[in-house]
């Protein structure tokens, strides 16, 4: 079989589950089982493929016809145009997201600042290296409660080179922290327990509960957020929060209650995604 077959093969096998981006995940899929990039696959199809490589391909058009993100088979997502290994303990790294990074780098413009960042809830750790990567003076920590987490942001700090400024804790948010930090960001779990099986199938079956789960009212996280910010910032720090679609006031009251000026920020879609807190006093 040549390259080109089996790429038609897995066309016509997404095309036929009714995926809706079936041609372009067929490409990504058949090109990282074969270990080559999307143009080789495109400019070299006469190109004889083996027998293993063959079926690895197979076996993950088969399990993506069923359902499963791409992101969980290739098992890496690009994030801020860097490319992270996911493990089933975190989530796969959203575009809206990328709001989050953007908010902190259009807060604190001087890319040479000694910034001190935490990351709670780091997950792949993607949030706080995309940050490294702009502010390359910068130092940050990330925790996690989950110990698989955990490892899997270190394996990328390694991967990405930030080892010598990122480290990762396994803890409840801020537990055993008592320095403060000029940025504190977030992607904290926002889904209303009792929504969380309507969620996309990709989403409710392949994300962790533990990164979704907001509790009955989906806002369980900000309110353990608002209780620890005001001793984890320093007075002229900056804190960044993800939220869900139409969070904006309940969340963004919690933090007024707490003294924090907020702002709001859209993402791509134009919905209100990212919350930006500094003290009122400044
Ligand atoms: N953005 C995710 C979703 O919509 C939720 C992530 C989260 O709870 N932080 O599925």
């Amino acid at each position: 079989m040549t390259r080109g077959e089996l790429l038609a093969e897995a066309r016509g096998m997404l095309r036929g589950a009714g995926n809706e981006s079936g041609d372009a995940d067929a490409r990504i899929l058949v090109a990282a089982a074969l270990e080559i990039t999307g143009s080789q696959l495109l400019s070299r199809p006469e190109v004889e493929v083996s027998a293993e490589l063959t079926q690895r391909a197979r076996d993950w058009i088969a399990r993506r016809a069923g359902g499963v993100p791409v992101a969980r088979l290739i098992g890496t997502r690009e994030f801020w145009g860097l490319p992270f290994a996911l493990s089933p303990a975190t989530l796969v790294p959203r575009p809206d997201t990328e709001t989050l990074v953007e908010a902190v780098v259009e807060a604190r413009p001087d890319r040479n600042a000694r910034l001190r960042i935490l990351d709670l809830g780091t997950g792949s750790g993607c949030i706080l290296l995309a940050l490294l990567s702009e502010y390359w003076e910068a130092t940050g920590l990330g925790t996690d409660l989950s110990e698989e987490a955990v490892a899997t942001a270190r394996f990328n700090a390694e991967e990405l080179g930030f080892a010598d400024r990122a480290f990762f804790q396994r803890g409840s948010w801020d537990e055993g922290l008592s320095e403060r930090f000029d940025v504190v960001v977030s992607n904290p779990p926002y889904i209303p327990s009792s929504t969380i099986s309507s969620l996309d199938v990709e989403v409710r079956e392949h994300d962790p509960a533990l990164a979704l789960d907001g509790g009955a009212d989906g806002l369980e996280a900000y309110r353990a957020l608002a209780a620890l910010l005001p001793a984890r910032l320093l007075p002229n720090g900056v804190a960044a929060l993800e939220i869900g679609i139409g969070q904006e006031a309940a969340v963004g009251a919690l933090m007024q209650a707490r003294g924090f000026d907020v702002t709001a920020r859209r993402d791509l879609a134009g919905v209100t995604r990212v919350l930006v807190l500094s003290r009122l006093s400044e």
